[in-house]
């Protein structure tokens, strides 16, 4: 690990009197897997929103690999390598699994590599290629069997492992987690959190994951950032920061 794949400075958005975010700036180390936590209405969601092109800061700066990368729109920011999900999956419920995937990977503008897919006659070298991709990533997920199921009638857990297997159809460089442990079974968690180390370790990808499974967290994420009424409160070690009687009183604490 080396370098910072992302920078933030001095972050704001406000919503009329409401400041979602207050000023927050952090680091995410390049080849890490960040943890972005804090109590409901920290500012998770929104810092997320804003790194990943879908909200404009209202000041502030973020740079990724050094670059101005601030207010950029979400599908400049996806050919910098830089993709999220979300904690409700956005796939295609009527596609199948294998369609989904396809369906995730980048094609030449104004062209899908499923809709040729899908016609007869039109499969070439590069619908093969991801073909053979996506059949790849369903096998890594250990969803092959699923293969040809709409995604619709995938348990939750699949269906978070589908996000995952979306963003293996990209040059994902950066990858933004909302809440992969959501709705997720215990056994189906341990196996998306062996996926997420491994395509740290195997394809590089740097993680930002926001989650509020505090054991998820302790198991994959350093270092660890808290986030609290829009600021960072700490980040560090997420056995220093269980300890720390600032992040306990802002989970705690009461208002
Ligand atoms: P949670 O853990 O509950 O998902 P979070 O840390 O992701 O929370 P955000 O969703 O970023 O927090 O919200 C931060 C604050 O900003 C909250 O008080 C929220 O109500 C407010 N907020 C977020 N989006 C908007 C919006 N579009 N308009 C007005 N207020 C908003």
């Amino acid at each position: 690990m080396s370098g910072t794949a992302l920078q933030v400075d001095a972050l704001t958005r406000h919503y009329g009197g409401v400041r979602a975010v207050n000023g927050a700036s952090f680091e995410i180390p390049e080849g890490s897997i960040t943890g972005l936590i804090g109590p409901n209405g920290a500012g998770k969601t929104t810092t997320f929103n804003m790194i990943a092109g879908a909200e404009t800061p209202t000041s502030g700066r973020i740079r990724f690999r050094g670059q101005d990368i601030t207010g950029r729109p979400t599908h400049e920011l996806f050919h910098l390598g830089i993709v999220r999900t979300f904690q409700l999956p956005q796939e295609f419920a009527r596609l199948t699994a294998l369609e989904n995937l396809m369906a995730a990977a980048p094609g030449q503008p104004g062209e899908s590599i499923l809709l040729n897919w899908l016609a007869p006659g039109r499969v070439r070298a590069r619908e093969a290629e991801v073909l053979e991709r996506a059949e790849e990533s369903l096998a890594f997920l250990g969803l092959s069997q699923v293969r040809d199921i709409p995604a619709g009638n995938l348990s939750g857990g699949q269906r978070k492992l589908l996000e995952l297997g979306r963003t293996m159809m990209t040059d994902a460089q950066l990858v933004l987690l909302d809440e992969p442990g959501a709705g997720v079974n215990p056994t189906l968690m341990l196996r998306i959190a062996d996926m997420i180390r491994r395509l740290n370790a195997e394809r590089g990808y740097t993680f930002c994951i926001i989650e509020h499974d505090m054991d998820l967290i302790a198991a994959l994420c350093d270092p660890v950032i808290v986030l609290a009424e829009g600021r960072v409160l700490t980040r560090g070690a997420m056995a220093d920061i269980r300890e720390d009687p600032r992040v306990i009183e802002a989970y705690f604490g009461g208002g």
